[in-house]
């Protein structure tokens, strides 16, 4: 799960790292209030979606030479009218994909005097199963494109999880990003600082770009991006209420109120099956036979016939969907569980696509003949290679 912003400087400053004064502000009117309770004689006013790059972002619609989700302004009315322009309106940055995501919140900020902008992450390394640390000097741009092009200007360790933190990784983060004076002592802090919050917080990534040396030697935290790992949730509540569920794909958010494994993709075969191998192997297929896969979506063992109605519902609520390709090992799952639920949902949403089913397993017979004997339009399939084919064809014809 992501967070605003706005949400993670506040966490950060909690833990006694350095941010900026701010006020988020969820009402047009209230812009000018918050600008005014701060001290100037710069405001920064920034867009607070869950997605980065949105100083170089562009609103739908924007008038020629407009600027960006993130703008520096000289006064309060400035600022005010800054917040008001873009409240409301949709940002498309590189992370957001072309549809971007409408601006529901704005964080206006005590505007800060940059000397350099550096960057500063920590995340899980799932090859040394370590919290590692990625810093640069190159902040403040796309790190992904630093990585591509200048490799070397990117550093990068881990912490030994016997040995914990200690003072000489906050020199070492020090001595990569070339600090000098009062700014090496702060960023030892810091990094004990980020890496006591990242641990407690069940983070699984913690993105400061730019952590900025101001132009009196200070350090600070001007943009920070928080993760949190989904299954840890359940133990972080002050974490789950910073959830903004308008954020997330209506869809996922919807197969997550059922406990389902639901990921949208950009494809047109709707995928229905149990286990999460499965379903990778489901996809792999139906690209194989020249189509692509409209989700990711695993039912789980145990699933009930509610939750193979549900799965379908969320399926079928997809637009994109040319077609439906249920794929099912029966083990818990029985298959005629598995084929009443099917039955149950087309009765309920209707069926406008094609759709075949395999099922295989634990009363395969028994789901086979629900479904023959339904009178419904369904496609069967004897086999992974077979389903995957018959539903390709089916929508590429
Ligand atoms: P992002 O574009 O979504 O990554 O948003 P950031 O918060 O990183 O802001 C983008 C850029 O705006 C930063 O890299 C800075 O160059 C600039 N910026 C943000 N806050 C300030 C500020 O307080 N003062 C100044 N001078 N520039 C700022
Ligand atoms: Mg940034």
């Amino acid at each position: 799960m992501n967070i605003h912003e706005y949400q993670a400087k506040a966490l950060l400053k909690s833990y006694g790292c350095p941010v900026s004064n701010g006020r988020a502000v969820l009402k047009a009117d209230e812009a000018k209030s918050a600008a005014g309770e701060l001290d100037g004689p710069l405001w920064v006013v920034k867009a607070q979606i869950h997605a980065g790059g949105r100083g170089k972002g562009k609103f739908k619609e924007a008038e020629a030479g407009e600027k960006g989700g993130v703008r520096l302004a000289k006064s309060v009315e400035e600022a005010e009218a800054m917040a008001k322009q873009m409240l409301g309106r949709t940002l498309v940055t590189h992370q957001t994909g072309p549809a971007g995501k409408q601006v529901n919140r704005i964080y206006i900020e005590d505007g800060s005097d940059i000397s350099r902008e550096l960057y500063l992450a920590l995340l899980v390394d799932r090859a040394t199963s370590r919290v590692s640390f990625v810093v640069s000097t190159e902040g403040g741009m796309d790190i992904e494109e630093v990585a591509a092009s200048t490799p070397e200007k990117i550093m990068s360790f881990s912490v030994d999880p016997a040995t914990g933190l200690s003072d000489f990784h906050g020199r070492r983060v020090a001595f990569a990003l070339g600090l000098t004076g009062v700014a090496v002592k702060q960023c030892v802090a810091l990094v004990k600082n980020l890496y006591r919050a990242f641990i407690e917080k069940d983070m699984e990534m913690l993105e400061i770009n730019p952590l900025i040396v101001m132009t009196d030697g200070n350090l600070k935290v001007l943009d920070a991006k928080l993760g949190f790992d989904n299954n840890a949730l359940y133990r972080q509540p002050d974490i789950m209420a910073l959830r903004d569920e308008t954020e997330e794909d209506p869809k996922e958010l919807e197969a997550s109120k059922f406990d389902l494994n639901y990921i949208a993709l950009d494809g047109e075969i709707g995928c229905m099956v149990n286990g999460a191998g499965l379903a990778m192997a489901t996809m792999d297929i139906i690209k194989l036979y020249g189509a692509e896969p409209a989700n990711f979506l695993d039912v789980g063992g145990g699933a009930t016939k509610e939750k193979v109605t549900e799965a379908f519902k969320i399926i079928t609520s997809d637009p994109n969907v040319k077609g439906i390709l249920v794929n099912i090992f029966g083990g818990i799952m029985r298959c005629d569980i598995i084929a009443e639920g099917v039955l149950a949902a087309v009765k309920e949403v209707g069926l406008q696509v094609p759709l075949v089913v395999r099922l295989e397993g634990t009363n395969v017979e028994l789901g086979k003949e629900i479904i023959a004997n339904s009178g419904l339009n369904v496609i069967a399939a004897d086999n992974l290679a077979d389903g995957a084919q018959k539903i390709v064809k089916a929508v590429k014809g």
